[in-house]
């Protein structure tokens, strides 16, 4: 059994770890500034801390829950690391640096049972939620191979963040209390998880929010996403329109283009009806190749220009995201968490039910 890690603790929960101490209060603080200020990964590099105290910690504690499984770098120097905490079960996180910031890409789960047919975290299945512990520890790992301050994040790596909303939750607290991060900078990525939606929305915090919405008619929805089974476009886009309402910001309606399934003038018509008349914005993401039963493929640059156009001829505002990290399989919706060998795989989606009862 590993020891439990104090990523994943917040100053609170460290001062109660060292209760007895007179001095708990001032060395929890100090020893907080190590783990999430300066991201170090053992009690050796807390150097300010008395040797008695490193040694009696590190007796009962690891700094974080993660080890690195491989690192792989892209030609447009994205980092992808596949990572694990010793039980065989590998997630991902990727590095995305920019000319004006360094953004991150986390996961909120071991693969995921939401089983969207054109992901291939979808289509790889589910192990497990993960731990705060386990999802600040990816910022971590990628923050002390940083040479700039990671200031963003957004969860769009492994799994769907809203099903596992407490620990999620709790991750995002201690990026904001103890990493010192903003929650504008902030993105949840969901798949339309509308209860969910609504209990994020009552949090009033300033949470960037995303809509993974892929097309705006149910019958198409259905066929790539089976939670729109549950709640069709209309129940998820009111949704949006709640959180918007009550948290003041904009929210982000993510729409993947895929050749001739949802890309076509009519899906651009009604797309820009559904989202009229609230501070929105559309961010078109052309399909990255993943092997899918149906051979979805992405539809050529023009496609994707008409598309846009019919848009923004209605007044919508639409970003393309640039992909990044093609090369190492680190783009959206390619992160499966696949290591050669060392690890087992994780049951297939096919073998799971969609939890979205
Ligand atoms: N589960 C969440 C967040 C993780 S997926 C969600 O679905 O929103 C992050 C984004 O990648 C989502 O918008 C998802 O639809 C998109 N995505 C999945 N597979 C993709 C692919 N093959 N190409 C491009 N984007 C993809
Ligand atoms: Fe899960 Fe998001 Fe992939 Fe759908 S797109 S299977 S919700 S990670």
């Amino acid at each position: 059994m590993r020891p439990p890690s104090l990523v994943g603790l917040d100053t609170t929960e460290i001062r109660a770890v060292l209760a007895d101490r007179a001095d708990a209060a001032w060395r929890a603080r100090q020893i907080a500034h190590w783990v999430y200020g300066k991201a170090v990964e053992t009690f050796d590099e807390m150097r300010d801390l008395p040797v008695a105290l490193r040694n009696e910690l590190a007796g009962r504690f690891c700094v974080s829950p993660i080890e690195v499984a491989s690192q792989a770098r892209s030609t447009d120097e994205v980092d992808k690391l596949l990572v694990h905490n010793g039980d065989g079960q590998v997630y991902e996180c990727v590095l995305l640096p920019y000319p004006d910031r360094v953004s991150c890409c986390l996961s909120s789960q071991v693969g995921c049972p939401m089983g969207c047919t054109f992901c291939a975290t979808g289509l790889g299945g589910f192990d497990r939620n993960l731990e705060a512990g386990e999802i600040v520890g990816q910022y971590l790992v990628l923050q002390r191979r940083s040479e700039r301050r990671i200031g963003h994040v957004v969860f769009m790596g492994m799994g769907e963040p809203l099903l596992n909303f407490d620990h999620v939750l709790k991750a995002m607290r201690l990026l904001h209390d103890e990493v010192g991060l903003s929650y504008r900078h902030m993105t949840v990525s969901t798949v339309g998880l509308v209860p969910q939606i609504r209990q994020l929305a009552e949090l009033e915090l300033p949470i960037h929010l995303a809509l993974s919405l892929h097309s705006p008619f149910d019958e198409v929805r259905n066929r790539l996403m089976p939670v729109n089974r549950r709640w069709p476009v209309a129940q998820a886009v009111g949704a949006m329109r709640a959180y918007q309402k009550k948290t003041g910001r904009k929210v982000t309606f993510e729409y993947l283009l895929i050749d001739g399934v949802n890309d076509t003038r009519a899906e651009a018509v009604e797309l820009a009806r559904l989202v009229r008349g609230f501070p929105n914005v559309v961010n078109l993401i052309p399909f990255n190749h993943v092997n899918t039963e149906q051979g979805f493929r992405r539809p050529t640059a023009e496609r994707v220009r008409a598309f846009r156009s019919e848009l923004e001829a209605r007044g919508v505002n639409v970003t393309e995201r640039v992909e990044r990290g093609h090369d190492i399989g680190a783009a959206c919706g390619q992160l499966a968490g696949r290591h050669p060998g060392r690890f087992a795989r994780r049951s297939r989606a096919s073998e799971l039910t969609v939890p979205v009862s």
